[in-house]
């Protein structure tokens, strides 16, 4: 039997091993660090199975709803006491800083916290439709939520979809990543302690072709949330339209920043910083794209290549400014993502290749300009600490190039003149747009994207909205 540390699906309010493990590495060495459960179909079934009992016996739905308000006020409690030992297991097998991982735990409390506050105020309308008649809406929980979540933020992606899902009263069934899925076991283990009912979450990790497949054809889905890339999406969006089932899709995206000529550099370069080498660039909404008005161009270049040249890299648990890829597979597809715009006749101002002399995942922080805006490298999602700067001369023509991709996940203006910033903002496809602050908003604001990067929002009020669905009761009151 295997000597390393080993995790287990969550299934029915028990923990549950299996015949084979999947063995989890660290990105920092290419150790191998610990093992979980590698789940089946079987396993798949009785998940499935127990969230249908769970709704069936109305536990969440049907009872007051201050009920699930203290269950996830518990939950988000929980969360917090288990914060300092999930952050250094996250921290280990995903390759993110310890501080960052901690920051996730943080914000997997506050999703709770955040949802809570709307368990119990989910009203209706009443329609008025003469005196003959009363009429009134209610949001009705969609019933068994299969939550299929990726491997760059393990526990918030998770707590972003399962909070809501949980205070409209669903159960849900959440299938973890194969890379990095040990630290989303903590928040069964919160929900566990803040003394759920069996049945109301269940987590299994196993193969997305195998395990998440049959969930998402799964005759006991009532809905499909799905944060992952856009190649999966589309399978998902194709097997669950079998069944109609109702779906989210988070997908990928190929985000641009756009630096009008008044821009204020400083805050800038502190948003590059955070835009494109936190988590490695591993993120959904990762500013990948920089469009500079020309006469800043090349003071807005050489700013970004001593940021990049003076980042320091190492292993998440020294707390760096770039730590490694996730995986292995990760930093070969990175790396040959820019080797090919370097064939294509891109100019690397720096970096471009992986960190030598060590067996971690770590790529450099790399800058492209000279860029094609056909190319791969302006087109398509890296997943990595890679960003393209390009030169634009009018508003028009930055517009077009940030829109000119399929994505539309986010986007970003910078500029000291508010109007023009507002006016730029309004232009730009995406479901949020960031000016003078990339990631500017938090839990509280309204999340998702349109084109390839998906549909349906996560976070802020309206995303309550994507886990339940809307039932009108007309009622005759008088005689013919
Ligand atoms: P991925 O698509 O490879 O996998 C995501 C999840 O889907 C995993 O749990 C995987 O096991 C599962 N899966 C794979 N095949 C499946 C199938 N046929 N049926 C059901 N499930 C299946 O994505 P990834 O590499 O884990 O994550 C990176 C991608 O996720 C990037 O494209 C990134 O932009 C995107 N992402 C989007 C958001 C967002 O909110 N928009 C957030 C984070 C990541």
């Amino acid at each position: 039997m295997s000597t390393l540390d080993r995790y287990y699906n969550y299934i029915d309010g028990a923990w549950t091993g299996a015949e084979t493990w999947l063995m989890v590495a660290d990105p920092a060495t290419d150790e191998p660090y610990a093992e979980i459960a590698e789940a089946g179909l079987a396993d798949a079934d009785a998940a499935m199975a127990a969230a249908r009992r769970c709704v069936a016996s109305g536990v969440l739905s049907a009872v007051r709803p201050a009920r699930r308000v203290t269950w996830l006020l518990a939950i988000a409690e929980e969360l917090k006491a288990l914060t300092e030992e999930a952050a250094l297991v996250l921290c280990r097998e995903n390759g993110k800083s310890l501080e960052v991982a901690r920051g996730e735990f943080e914000e997997a409390a506050r999703y709770f916290e955040y949802y809570a506050g709307m368990a119990d105020k989910i009203e209706g309308t009443s329609i008025p439709l003469g005196d003959d008649y009363v009429d009134f809406t209610s949001h009705e929980p969609m019933g068994v939520s299969v939550q299929i979540v990726p491997w760059n933020f393990p526990p918030s992606i998770c707590a972003r979809s399962l909070a809501p899902a949980l205070a409209a009263g669903n159960a849900v069934v959440i299938k973890s990543p194969e890379i990095s899925p040990l630290a989303m076991t903590f928040l069964m283990t919160a929900c566990e302690r803040a003394g759920l009912p069996k049945g109301a979450v269940n987590l299994l990790c196993g193969k997305g072709s195998v395990v998440g497949a049959h969930l998402v054809k799964h005759r006991e889905a009532n809905q499909i949330v799905f944060t992952g890339s856009v190649p999966t999406g589309q399978r998902i969006l194709r097997d669950a339209a079998e069944r109609a089932t109702p779906s989210v899709m988070e997908l990928g995206g190929k985000s641009a920043a756009i630096v009008h000529a008044d821009a204020d550099i400083e805050q800038l370069v502190d948003s590059v910083k955070a835009g494109i080498f936190f988590n490695a660039g591993q993120v959904c909404s990762a500013m990948s794209r920089l469009l500079v008005h020309r006469s800043r161009f090349d003071e807005v270049v050489e700013r970004l290549r001593a940021l990049a040249e003076g980042l320091s890299i190492g292993p998440g648990i020294a707390n760096p400014d770039l730590t490694p890829l996730v995986s292995r597979a990760q930093l070969e597809q990175v790396e040959a993502m820019c080797r090919r715009a370097i064939e294509a006749g891109a100019t690397c101002v720096t970096g471009g290749e992986r960190v030598s002399g060590t067996r971690g995942y770590f790529m450099q922080p790399t800058l492209f300009t000279d860029v094609a805006v056909d190319s791969e490298i302006f087109q398509e999602e890296v997943f990595g600490p890679v960003l393209v700067i390009h030169p634009f001369d009018t508003e028009d023509e930055a517009v077009e190039l940030a829109n000119g991709t399929p994505f539309g996940l986010v986007a970003g203006v910078f500029d000291t003149y508010l109007d023009r910033a507002l006016r730029t903002a309004r232009r730009l496809r995406g479901g949020q747009v960031f000016i003078n602050e990339w990631f500017a908003g938090g839990v509280e604001t309204p999340f998702g994207g349109v084109g390839l990067s998906g549909f349906g929002r996560e976070k802020g009020q309206e995303a309550l909205y994507s886990y339940v669905q809307t039932r009108n009761i007309a009622v005759r009151i008088k005689g013919a």
